[in-house]
């Protein structure tokens, strides 16, 4: 039975990060509909959770590698955005009273600086360039 479901899904995209993530989406939302909830929003919920779980095994299923791999990939550069985020922003909080933090004017890059009050220059360690730094 288990050689047969491999040769069967020989040639198909199979499981990957952006399926598991609408997995979880799709037990988020059938775990909703549990609880007492208005009749439209139930409906809601299963359209969105019936929708889901054809997308799932679409993607499960599909031969079309390619396409699958482009979509795994910017669903994996969207949540590494998301998390880098998350992370600045709790950095920012942690060393709030330590350092500042500025972006550079010509990358945009965040750079993490010591809180010395003053003009200072500083130099990006991505692009090299240097700019005028004020901090109070
Ligand atoms: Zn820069």
């Amino acid at each position: 039975m288990k050689q047969k479901i491999a040769a069967w899904m020989q040639g198909r995209y199979g499981a990957d990060a952006l399926s598991r993530f609408m997995l979880v989406v799709y037990l988020i939302l059938s775990a909703t509909q549990l609880f007492p909830l208005h009749t439209v929003v139930r409906l809601i919920l299963q359209i969105l959770s019936a929708t889901l779980c054809v997308l799932i095994f679409f993607r499960l299923l599909s031969r079309n590698i390619p396409k699958r791999t482009a979509e795994n990939t910017s669903y994996l550069a969207c949540r590494r955005r998301i998390k880098e985020g998350v992370l600045l922003r709790r950095n920012r909080w942690r060393y709030r009273k330590t350092h500042v933090y500025r972006k550079c004017p010509h990358c945009g890059v965040q750079i993490k600086l010591p809180r010395v009050s003053g003009e200072h220059r500083c130099a990006c360690p991505k692009c090299g360039d240097s700019f005028a730094v004020s901090i109070r």
